[in-house]
């Protein structure tokens, strides 16, 4: 029998970052997926980053992760959204070219040390007094393991839906999985139902390009990942159309055809993602909805046109898509659909993405409710590397909401559970001062270093970057100049006799690094990675000074972990749903069980002194 420390099932975006994450921390590692032809495609939008997923992409490439230079190795439209927003909230988003995204994964994977690629079905998992020992494949093979990590996606029990039409699928023209919902089911775990969806493809052949408005590239792409100070791919522009009187009326008039609307699907579809019969009916006052048409790539005519994803019949979205300016005459190439499929309630897994209920087996993304390329890859980053640190007898490592988002959204999904398909915003993390996109490199990578995930060429890179970066904060920090002076250079400063240096200028919002540098010239000509990187630093130091003192009151409740066998049926004191909710989802620590719904300070502070007293005891029995 084979025999591996880590078996990932799955090579999507989780699974991916799973193995890769495995394999480089020491793992002999195997990637059991459906198809090697599939591995790293894109089930939807031709497209990574944006506002939160952005910074996710950040993260993962700041612990040696693939997707940021998979994204920089094939983005087609670079643009920084929220460029007029301040610098935490700005989105890094790309077009990807699907075909170089996947070629670029599969390329990563397949010249990876420790990792091997087996193509198979993953029907069930063997255990041994509670924990994983390995997995049994469709075809009856077995093979052993230490840890198993899934990442099955959108495949457990899938079903897309077109009108009436119901396809048993994972995905368009690819087999759904069962046999790993009836071993999650077997073993007592929650299991619910969402939706996502998709829009028809286009062809870009016969769309009216010369009558649509255009949405070009940023001229100065930024790359995603740290290794990389310039993009070479070719980029390109999109069109943009709008929905018109007679689109809305046409989807009106079919809405009991959709599928959705019909009844025929009982999973939650995403809030912030809703398909185009969705925007009709909520925002039923609009008269137009902005509609994107991208591009899939350099030398592929389809087009992706995105905002109008759909489930009503064929026959209708053919109606209603040559409604629009642009697309009269557009031949479509295949139509869109909602998919329904099977997740677990991500309360059933620790903070490291471990599952409670079975030793060694983690999961991550969509199949922990979650929607996007970049959630799932952030989530199969950190469960590949406890994978990996569960096979060698490590403990896990866990991160907080203070040190990345990927930690926010652990976070979430691990102490309240989802009731919809979750995506990551800016808005879900407190501390979004700290956790920028551009300084998720310090925040991450030498932690990374110490947990063997980041590799030398990155971390020679690192070091060199941040000597740079520390260097030029210090000069900075060396020149200075008093109210007078700066009146000289055209800066108004308040008259109170205080000389600022050039660090502290540039935290006032009219003084950029170009004015620094006319004043200065020694600023001169430094890499844009390092002024943008600088300027955010003076420009959120005072707030970050204010944050700090909450993110290490925080820290200091992560600390106090939560005895695992207190009986919260027997505290005093808590209401009998709180009791209930504390016993079914069992927080590991005070700052979880801050964070659950419905906990209240009074709640809070009963349970400090329960612990305190255990603690009490504790020591009194020992000194005895
Ligand atoms: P996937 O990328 O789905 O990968 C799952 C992998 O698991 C595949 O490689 C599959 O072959 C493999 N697999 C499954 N079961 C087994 C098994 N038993 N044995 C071996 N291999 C197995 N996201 C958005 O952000 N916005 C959207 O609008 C959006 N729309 C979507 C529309 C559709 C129709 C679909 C299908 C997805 C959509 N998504 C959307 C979601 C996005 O594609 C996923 O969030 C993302 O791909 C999830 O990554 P993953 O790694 O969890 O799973």
């Amino acid at each position: 029998m084979q025999n591996y420390d880590v078996i990932v099932i799955g090579g999507g975006h989780a699974g991916a970052e799973a193995a890769a994450a495995a394999a480089r921390t020491g793992a002999s590692t195997a990637l059991v997926t459906l198809s090697r032809e599939t591995i790293g495609i894109m089930s939807c939008n031709p497209a990574i980053g944006g506002l939160g997923k952005g910074h996710l992409v950040r993260e993962i490439d700041a612990l040696d992760g693939l997707m940021g230079r998979a994204a920089d190795a094939s983005g087609i439209q670079f643009r920084m959204l929220n460029r007029k927003k301040g610098p935490a909230v700005r989105g890094p988003r790309t077009q990807a070219d699907r075909k170089l995204y996947r070629n670029f994964i599969q390329l990563a994977l397949e010249t990876q040390q420790n990792l091997t690629i087996i193509e198979g079905e993953a029907d069930s998992l063997q255990l041994n007094d509670g924990a994983i020992s390995g997995l049994i494949l469709k075809n009856g093979l077995e093979i052993g393991c230490k840890a198993v990590v899934v990442t099955s996606g959108t495949f457990l029990r899938g079903t897309i839906h077109i009108g009436d039409q119901r396809i048993a699928a994972g995905r368009h023209g690819e087999k759904r999985v069962e046999g790993l919902s009836l071993f999650f089911e077997s073993h007592g775990f929650a299991l619910g139902r969402l939706k996502t969806g998709t829009p028809a493809r286009l062809d870009g052949t016969t769309i009216a390009w010369e009558r649509l408005e255009m949405q070009p590239a940023d001229a100065d792409p930024v790359p995603f990942s740290l290794m990389n100070d310039t993009i070479s791919v070719q980029q390109i522009a999109c069109g943009i159309t709008r929905t018109t009187s007679e689109t809305h009326k046409i989807i009106e008039d079919n809405l009991r055809k959709s599928a959705m609307y019909s009844g025929h699907i009982s999973g939650v579809g995403p809030r912030y993602c809703p398909s185009i019969e969705d925007k009709i009916v909520r925002f039923h006052d609009k008269e137009s909805h902005q509609i994107f048409l991208e591009p899939e790539g350099l030398d592929d005519s389809t087009v992706y046109p995105n905002g109008i994803s759909t489930s009503l019949p064929e026959d209708v979205q053919i109606a209603f898509i040559h409604t629009m300016p642009g697309l009269e005459q557009v031949h479509i190439i295949r139509p869109g659909y909602a998919i329904e499929y099977d997740y677990i309630d991500p309360r059933e897994l620790t903070s490291s993405l471990e599952t409670r209920k079975i030793t060694g087996l983690f999961l991550a993304g969509q199949i922990n409710g979650t929607t996007g390329y970049e959630e799932a890859a952030a989530q199969g980053l950190l469960a590949g590397l406890n994978a990996s640190r569960r096979a060698a007898g490590l403990d896990g490592v866990v991160l907080g909401r203070a040190d990345a988002y990927i930690g926010v959204m652990i976070d979430d999904l691990t102490s309240r559970g989802v009731t919809e398909p979750y995506r990551m915003f800016t808005s879900r993390a407190e501390y979004r001062l700290s956790l920028r996109a551009d300084n998720a490199d310090e925040r991450l990578t030498p932690l990374g270093q110490t947990l063997g995930l980041v590799g030398p060429d990155r971390w020679a890179r690192y070091c060199g970057i941040q000597t740079h970066i520390d260097q030029v904060k210090a000069a900075l920090r060396n020149v200075n100049l008093s109210p007078n002076e700066a009146d000289l250079h055209g800066l108004k400063l308040n008259h109170d006799g205080v000389r600022r240096s050039a660090y502290d200028l540039l935290s006032f919002p009219d003084i950029d690094f170009a004015r620094i540098s006319a004043i200065w010239p020694q600023f001169n000509g430094l890499p844009e990675r390092i002024s943008n990187r600088l300027a955010n630093d003076a420009q959120y130091a005072v707030y970050m000074d204010r944050q700090k003192a909450d993110i290490d009151r925080l820290k200091r409740d992560e600390k106090v972990a939560i005895p695992a066998g207190l009986q919260f049926s027997e505290l005093p004191g808590l209401s009998n749903e709180l009791k209930l909710k504390l016993g079914k989802h069992r927080p590991a620590t005070l700052a979880e069980a801050a964070r659950m719904e419905g906990m209240t300070p009074a709640a809070l502070a009963l349970l400090v002194a329960h612990i305190h007293m255990i603690e009490k005891n504790a020591n009194r029995t020992n000194v005895a």
